[in-house]
C-alpha cells in the first residue's frame, strides 16, 4: 500500500505529519508528497519579495526536510500559484469563484490520475482558501479514494477540540461518513519534530515552532480523522 499526502504549501505536511511520515518511512511504506500552491512569495519572516526566490528557497528547505527523513519522500509540486499571488485574499469568504472552480477541478484529476493507496488530506482548519481548495476537490472524488484527514497546524492549536469536532462532524455530513479520530503517537519515535520544522526557515519562527510541538505534546502525537476502515489501514501501516 502506498501513501500520497496533498500539501497545500510547502511545509503543511512537515507541520501536520512529521511523526507519521517517519513512522511510515521506517515501515519502508512508500510516501509521495504533493505539495499544490508552490509558486510563492510568501513568507513569515522577511526574505525577499521575489517570486522566483522565495519558491525556489521553499522547495530547498522542503529538500532539506525530506534529507532529515533520509530522502525517502517522492515529491511532486504541482507549481500552482497561492491565493495572494491570485485572487488577493487568503481566508474563504465567499463561494468559490471561477478560478478556484477550475483549481478544484485540476485537482481532482490529478488525484483521480495519481493516488493508489491511501491519502492524507487536511481538514482545512482555519480556512486558509488553499487549504478549503485541496479539502473540497478531495470531498468530491470521495470515497473513490481512501482518506485520512490531519489537522492544518498551528491553526488546529488556537481552536478547541469542540471547535475541531464541529468542523469535523460538517466535514462528515458532506462526506456521508463517520469520522472517528485516531493519534498516530510517539512510541517508538526518533524523530526531533522540533528540528524539523525549523528546517522551514522562510516560514517559521519560534512561536509557531513552538505552537505545533505544543500541540503535538497535548497529543502525544498527531491526530488524525477517518471512516473506521481507513483509520485501521492506517494503523496496519504504521504498526
Ligand atoms: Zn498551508
Amino acid at each position: 500500500m502506498k501513501t500520497y499526502i496533498l500539501s497545500p504549501h510547502i511545509d503543511d505536511a512537515a507541520f501536520g505529519l512529521t511523526c507519521t511520515i517517519s513512522k511510515l518511512i521506517s515501515n519502508h511504506v512508500s510516501v509521495d508528497l504533493i505539495n499544490c500552491f508552490t509558486i510563492t512569495k510568501w513568507t513569515g519572516v522577511f526574505v525577499s519579495k521575489d517570486i522566483e526566490v522565495v519558491s525556489a528557497l521553499r522547495k530547498q528547505e522542503d529538500a532539506a526536510f525530506n534529507q532529515y527523513l533520509g530522502s525517502a519522500i517522492k515529491v511532486t509540486n504541482l507549481e500552482l500559484l497561492d491565493a495572494p499571488l491570485r485572487n488577493n485574499y487568503i481566508h474563504q469568504f465567499h463561494p468559490f469563484n471561477e478560478n478556484e472552480l477550475e483549481l478544484i477541478e485540476q485537482l481532482k484529476n490529478h488525484l483521480l490520475q495519481q493516488v493508489d493507496g491511501l491519502l492524507f488530506c487536511p481538514l482545512a482548519l482555519g480556512n486558509h482558501i488553499d487549504h478549503v481548495l485541496c479539502l473540497e476537490a478531495v470531498i468530491q472524488v470521495y470515497p473513490k479514494i481512501k482518506v485520512v484527514f490531519f489537522e492544518d497546524l498551528p491553526y488546529a492549536n488556537r481552536i478547541t477540540l469542540d471547535e475541531i469536532k464541529f468542523h469535523v462532524d460538517n466535514l462528515a455530513k458532506r462526506l456521508d461518513a463517520k469520522l472517528n479520530s485516531f493519534i498516530s503517537d510517539l512510541d517508538q519515535y526518533t524523530i526531533d519534530k522540533n528540528q524539523a520544522i525549523h528546517l522551514y526557515k522562510s516560514q517559521v519562527d519560534e512561536e509557531i515552532c513552538a505552537e505545533i510541538i505544543a500541540h503535538q505534546n497535548a497529543l502525544n502525537g498527531e491526530r488524525l480523522w477517518g471512516e473506521a476502515d481507513n483509520i485501521n489501514l492506517l494503523k496496519s501501516l504504521l504498526n
